[in-house]
């Protein structure tokens, strides 16, 4: 297929692999996280990691969408369908996403009208099919996923559609790396856990490179954005291995084919003219953090799912046994989990980490390079 063929070359692989060990500094050590869940699925899936030489550690960071929402915001999503019997569309992988007493799978096989969707637009056509039940559409996702979301609210406010709206959980990247790199665990006094950052793809498709610059100015640390085939991964590593080498701190564009500067304006526009920052959001493993997710608009405020239903947000508690909030944290790898593998599979997810295809334990476990250990009945909430 083109444009993905010619990227998962097996020679062209070898050739970069023999750049990066031969460009590397014997007895240094690279830190490189990867922000995307996008890239710790290809990372998984194409054996990155039995590929690079020992001294390269990447480390999983906090760009799975579904990994990130905290239970709280789940729990309200379970209360909408249940308590409101609103017709609640979500994702598939949301659906499996354990709250803190139920998830939403469980609620539909009780009664609940949830309904898994492919987009957006799925959500509103099934509210003008059902112009007699409220519709909701659970939104999440990072910069990736809310131009579709922006246009959905705007084309129904043009139909009138007063049945839909959304419950609007979107994120932002920049303010992700901001949690990170303050984390005490990351930054010490004198240094940081991470010397390099291999960049979102379809993120930076919508926000551009530009936004990544404070990472080099203000932290640093040099970025490389990187598309999602496994040779993108490979020559954005290189290019990191570079930039420390010869101690430049730069945000270089390896993806180029989709990539620019500025982005994607017209889709930037569309969200900005819909979408607003929040004071703060909660991010599973990180907490609240400021200026970190998106609201609706005043302006738009009647698709306000929170509001229309004077949602309030909660707390809920995280599975004391699940690890996802330090492998979230980029602070430990789902083999340290005691529960990996175990009683936490795809099959019966325990964590988010575990339920979607970006989640770190789940592609972990899908690519079969972890050992799995027998049961040990260690699950405590
Ligand atoms: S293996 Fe399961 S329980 Fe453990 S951190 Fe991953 S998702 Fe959480």
């Amino acid at each position: 297929m083109k444009y993905v063929d010619e990227f998962r070359d097996g020679d062209i692989a070898q050739q970069l692999i023999g750049k990066i060990s031969a460009e590397m500094v014997v007895g240094r050590e690279y830190r490189l996280m990867e922000f995307c869940g996008g890239h710790t699925h290809a990372i998984y899936r194409y054996g990155i990691p039995d590929l690079l030489p020992d001294a390269i550690r990447l480390i999983h960071g906090p760009g799975c969408p579904v990994c990130v929402l905290p239970m709280s915001r789940i729990d309200m999503a379970i209360e909408l369908a249940v308590a409101h019997r609103v017709i609640l569309c979500s994702y598939g992988d949301m659906l499996r996403v354990p709250g803190s007493t139920t998830s939403l799978l469980k609620s539909k096989a009780e009664g609940a009208d949830i309904r898994m969707v492919y987009s957006v637009m799925d959500a509103l056509t099934i509210a003008e099919e059902n112009p007699d039940q409220q519709v909701v559409f659970f939104a999440i996702g990072f910069e990736t996923t809310t131009p579709p979301t922006a246009i959905a609210i705007q084309q129904a406010n043009k139909a009138k559609l007063r049945n839909f709206s959304v419950f609007c959980n979107h994120v932002l990247t920049p303010a992700a790396i901001i949690g990170i790199l303050d984390l005490p665990e990351v930054r010490t006094e004198d240094s940081l856990k991470i010397d390099g950052i291999i960049g979102p793809a379809h993120v930076s498709a919508v926000i551009g490179s530009d936004p990544y610059n404070f990472v080099a100015q203000q932290y640093k640390i040099p970025v490389v954005i990187s598309g999602f085939e496994p040779l993108d991964v490979l020559q954005s590593i290189l290019m990191l291995v570079r930039q420390l080498n010869e101690h430049r701190v730069e945000v270089e564009n390896e993806f180029t084919r989709a990539v620019t500067a500025d982005g994607n304006l017209k889709a930037q526009a569309l969200v900005q003219e819909t979408l607003e920052l929040r004071q703060e959001f909660e991010w599973r493993g990180l907490g609240f953090m400021p200026d970190s997710g998106l609201q609706i608009r005043e302006a738009y405020c009647e698709f306000d799912t929170e509001k229309r239903f004077n949602l309030s947000n909660r707390r809920a508690k995280e599975n004391k046994a699940c690890e996802c909030p330090a492998i979230i944290r980029g602070v430990k790898a789902p083999e340290e989990c005691k529960l990996f593998g175990t009683l936490c599979t795809p099959d019966n997810p325990i964590g988010a980490c575990m339920v979607s295809s970006e989640g770190a334990c789940a592609a972990h476990y899908s690519y079969g390079r972890a050992r799995v250990l027998p049961p040990t009945n260690e699950c405590s909430s």
